[in-house]
């Protein structure tokens, strides 16, 4: 168990840091307090702001010492409370903000090799002055770092083609919880001396090491581009889509994103300068990206594959975006949909996977299920439909009081819709990861074997348990 850290401890982080990497002020603390969906809120004893790997190494020893507390964060936009800490006001917030240097980019090697605190945004505009392309993107783009994006092991809308982060990361640079450097950061691309600490990183929510930097590895900037987007009947055809531009498009299709109407068209209410792409409403919407070479003429491949499918009414609709401007203001109907929805009122978000083939299955079942159980509810199912993955929102009745209605049926509710992802083989945690808001389900749902060995591996590495405490598995 984690203690209070000491008024000498704190005296000593102060030093260590000076006034830009100490605060206890409540003001300059709050906003890094509640996570990005407003669920939960924490307190910490101070947020500590290092600018260098040898000053969190100093700090992590420096708490190891008391075995005080420390709860990693980047740029809050996580979805799951990981970087939130508890109410106790006792645990140390440690921010990797000012890490946020690019150390190197090397387009011949592609690979370039950047700081936990790196914003996703900057780095993919500095890797584009390179005439290169970091091939991960999502819609926290603007507050997303690079060391959170490795602890949640981010997936986003290009894992089609190019992988999770953890397919990305080439090296990895990490303070241990015994204050040790991990300089992992060579990317080798043969390296077998046993388990890889690199990608037990990925994914591992700050609970096993705090990341400083990572190598990533980068793709020429694409040089041609299409983006459609399509009316569809149902995740069936949107599927059977999927399937078809796969075997005519294969590599080049970079993105296939499924989007309910009701989606859309809260993104239309809620987010300035958005409009309908088609003429008229559909159930569902397909967004599609192809990615591609100079030469190739990726824009006739998808014309002609897509005139394929609406010949034989597999398609009801579609707009091909004329230039990168229309290919953005697509997206940005797609990336506004958490930020809509947020402002759209309270609901149940459930980020989930299962193989995807089953994943229509999973569609048209769930709101059945959970309509029979709590009369009146409304379903919403959006995202990465060539993974398996979609975010499963529950909305609570029309006519009650939605948070209080939640507050009562809502554990109920997941329970149900994570049964059902249970049934088909699915994960329970897609992307997002488990953080605090999943840590209970995952000790009741995992198999023993599985939470045994996560568990010998976090104790192992951690047996203090001063990284992370209340997360994941901790
Ligand atoms: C609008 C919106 C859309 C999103 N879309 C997607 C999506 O499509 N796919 C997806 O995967 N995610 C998505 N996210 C979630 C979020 O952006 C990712 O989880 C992202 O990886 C979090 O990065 P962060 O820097 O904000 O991390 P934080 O939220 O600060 O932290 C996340 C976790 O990582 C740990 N952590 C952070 N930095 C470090 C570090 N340097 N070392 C060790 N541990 C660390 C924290 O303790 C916490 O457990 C979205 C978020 C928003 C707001």
């Amino acid at each position: 168990m984690p203690h209070t850290p000491s008024p000498d401890l704190l005296k000593r982080l102060q030093k260590l840091l000076g006034p830009k990497g100490y605060t206890d002020d409540a003001d300059a603390m709050a906003p890094w307090l509640t996570d990005w969906r407003g669920k939960y809120h924490g307190r910490a004893a101070a947020m500590l702001s290092p600018a260098t790997t040898e000053e969190v190494a100093a700090v992590v020893r420096m708490c190891g010492e008391e075995g005080a507390a420390l709860v990693p964060q980047g740029g809050n936009s996580g979805m799951v409370g990981g970087a939130t800490p508890d109410a106790s006001g006792t645990q140390l917030l440690l921010s990797l903000r000012r890490m946020n240097r690019i150390r190197s980019i090397d387009p011949a090697a592609r690979l370039a090799v950047a700081e936990a605190g790196v914003i996703l945004e900057n780095f993919h505009h500095a890797a584009l002055d390179h005439g290169m392309r970091f091939p991960l993107t999502l819609g926290g783009k603007g507050s997303a770092t690079i060391g959170g994006l490795v602890s949640t092991n981010a997936g986003g809308t290009q894992v089609l083609r190019h992988g999770t982060m953890r397919a990305l990361v080439a090296g990895i640079e990490a303070v241990l919880p015994d204050g040790r450097i991990f300089d992992g950061l060579a990317p080798l691309k043969k390296d077998n001396r046993g388990y890889d600490l690199k990608h037990l990183l990925c994914g591992a929510e700050g609970t096993l090491g705090i990341v400083t930097a990572a190598c990533l590895r980068l793709v020429p900037a694409a040089t041609s581009r299409a983006t459609a987007w399509i009316g569809l009947a149902s995740p069936g055809e949107a599927l059977s889509l999927l399937r078809r531009l796969d075997a005519a498009l294969g590599r080049q299709l970079e993105g296939f994103e499924l989007i309910p109407h009701a989606c859309l068209d809260a993104v239309l209410r809620h987010i300035p300068q958005t409009r309908a792409p088609l003429a008229n409403d559909h159930p569902w919407y397909a967004l599609v990206e192809l990615a591609g070479d100079a030469g190739d003429d990726l824009e006739t491949a998808l014309q002609a594959a897509l005139a394929d499918a609406l010949d034989s009414a597999l398609i009801d609709d579609v707009v091909i975006a004329k230039n990168e401007a229309e290919s953005e203001a697509l997206w940005k109907l797609r990336d506004s949909i958490s930020e809509a929805e947020r402002a759209d009122g309270p609901a149940l978000q459930h980020d989930v996977s299962v193989p995807v083939d089953l994943m229509p299955r999973f569609i048209a079942e769930d709101p059945q299920r959970l309509s029979a159980a709590f009369p009146g509810v409304r379903t919403v199912s959006f995202g990465h439909l060539g993974d398996g993955n979609v975010h499963h929102h529950v909305q609570p009745p029309a006519d009650v009081d939605g948070k209080a209605w939640l507050d009562t049926h809502g554990e109920d509710v997941s329970r149900l819709v994570y049964a059902h992802v249970l049934e088909l083989g699915g994960s329970i945690s897609a992307e997002h990861g488990i953080g605090q808001m999943k840590r209970d389900l995952l000790a009741e749902l995992d198999s023993p074997a599985r939470l045994a060995a996560l568990r010998g591996v976090k104790a192992g590495l951690d047996p203090a348990g001063i990284f992370n405490p209340g997360k994941l598995i901790g």
